[in-house]
Order: C-alpha cells, then sequence, then structure tokens
C-alpha cells in the first residue's frame, strides 16, 4: 500500500454567509475541484470544526471521509439550514485534497460489493461472484475502478468473468441444496425417533391395561420429551392412583404427569 494507514488533513470552516456574497463565490472558485456535497441541515447536525483530522484510508470514498476522530467529513459540505433559507451557506472544506485524492486514486473497489483492493486496475472483483442475489445485469458493477472514479460501470464483462460467476453461484447453490437436504433428513430422523418413543410407551400403557385412557387423554409433548395423562380433561383422584400402580417405575423413565381434578 504506497498511502498511509491514515491521512492527515486541515479541515476550515465557513459561514453563515449568503451565496450571493463575494466571500461565497470566491469560495467556489477556489473549491472548484473539490466535489461539493450540497445538503440541508435540517435538524442541525453539523457540528464539524475546523482543525487537524485523521482520514482512516481502509475504506476511501470519492466526496466524504471517516476520521480516527470518529466524524464523517466531506471534501466540500456546502449546507443550509433549510430550504427556505438557502441562500444562507455554511459549512466544512478540506484545504489540501492531494494526498487523499492521491491514495483515492490508488484504491480500487467493486461497486457490487464494495470490496476494496489497492492498485487493481483492469480487475473483477471476486469477493461477490458467488452471492446468489447476483444477477446478470449488475455483472458489470464487478469491474474494480479507482474510488476516485464515479463514472458508470458500463464495461462488457469478461466471458472468463461470467462463467466464473456461474460456476461459484452453481457451487454455493449445490452447499444451500445440501444443506436444507441435511436438515430435512434430520428432521425426519427425529420424528420417528419421537414417533418411537411415543409407541413403545403406548405399548407400555396397554401391557399396563391403561390403555383406552392412553388412546383417550394422554398426550406427548415431543419439545420436552414428556407424557401427560389428563391434559384433555383431568381425571379423579382415583384414576390417577391407578394410572400410577399400573406405570410403576415407568411413569419417571418416561417423565409422566397427571392432571387431576381440583390439583394445579
Ligand atoms: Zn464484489
Amino acid at each position: 500500500m504506497a498511502y498511509p494507514e491514515t491521512i492527515k488533513v486541515r479541515v476550515k470552516t465557513f459561514g453563515p454567509i449568503d451565496e450571493s456574497s463575494q466571500e461565497y463565490t470566491e469560495l467556489r472558485k477556489k473549491l472548484a475541484d473539490h466535489k461539493r456535497f450540497r445538503v440541508w441541515d435540517l435538524e442541525s447536525k453539523c457540528r464539524i470544526r475546523g482543525g487537524v483530522f485523521h482520514i482512516n484510508t481502509k475504506h476511501l470514498f470519492n466526496n466524504q471521509s471517516v476520521t480516527k476522530e470518529g466524524l464523517r467529513i466531506f471534501d466540500f459540505a456546502d449546507y443550509s439550514r433549510h430550504p427556505s433559507e438557502s441562500n444562507i451557506r455554511y459549512g466544512h472544506y478540506i484545504e489540501n485534497l492531494d494526498e487523499l485524492n492521491a491514495a483515492r486514486a490508488e484504491q480500487f473497489k467493486c461497486g457490487y460489493c464494495g470490496a476494496r483492493r489497492d492498485g487493481a486496475q483492469g480487475q473483477w472483483c471476486i469477493s461477490c461472484r458467488g452471492s446468489q442475489y447476483l444477477e446478470p445485469a449488475q455483472y458489470a458493477l464487478l469491474e474494480m475502478r479507482a474510488v476516485s472514479d464515479d463514472s458508470p460501470r458500463d464495461s462488457t464483462v469478461p466471458l472468463d468473468v461470467i462463467r466464473d460467476i456461474e460456476c461459484r453461484q452453481a457451487a454455493a447453490a449445490r452447499k444451500r441444496v445440501d444443506a436444507r437436504i441435511e436438515a430435512m433428513m434430520k428432521a425426519a430422523q427425529q420424528k420417528v425417533i419421537d414417533a418411537t418413543r411415543e409407541v413403545t410407551f403406548l405399548r407400555i400403557c396397554v401391557d399396563a391395561g391403561i390403555g383406552k385412557l392412553a388412546l383417550d387423554n394422554l398426550i406427548y409433548y415431543r419439545h420436552s420429551d414428556s407424557f401427560c395423562f389428563g391434559w384433555r380433561e383431568r381425571v379423579s383422584p382415583e384414576t390417577a392412583r391407578k394410572i400410577d400402580s399400573a406405570l410403576g417405575e415407568h411413569k419417571g423413565r418416561y417423565n409422566v404427569t397427571i392432571k387431576v381434578a381440583g390439583g394445579e
């Protein structure tokens, strides 16, 4: 990387001044090569004061920057408080853009996913080629262009890039299909496990002489692997005792609860 991790810039502020003033006219002339960001400061959030800031160069943009000080600064921010006061201007600008613009000419980015790479002239992004959302009409966006270059991305997409996108998308789709199949198989296996557990317990009930009770008034809660008698209609204390003695040690083993009339 030929440019530093941070670029020190001096920010100056101006205004409020009238757009028809000599001062504003001279300012525009002086900043003729600055990308101007014209915006309404409706909530008066513009808090940039003049001074020295350190731009983080990891992710460069063509008209604004993020600073180590945690602020977003524009090359030239030209604010008005409200559309009704559009003639009154104030804002900030970076005094000297040379170093920043040199870095912007060297850092290339993908127009689709924003991946950055230095000196990637003539290259096509490989970070997003397998994206399931990438459509043919967007392929041209994958051309790596200098951050400072905001001309339309309308180059012809090389055939090998198209083939590679198709291959990667097919591979990614296969992976997603495999993952779905695995999830479906797991769910199916779990269903068999649950059914087996329920069937086994129903047989125990039949053998213990409470098969009819089980058919009429027993539920199996798969999420907690537990059985409940009396879920449809609470059973009498007498029936509860009958179930208790019929099941014996199976009651604890199969997490069986009984809802008794008059009970909780
Ligand atoms: Zn990309």
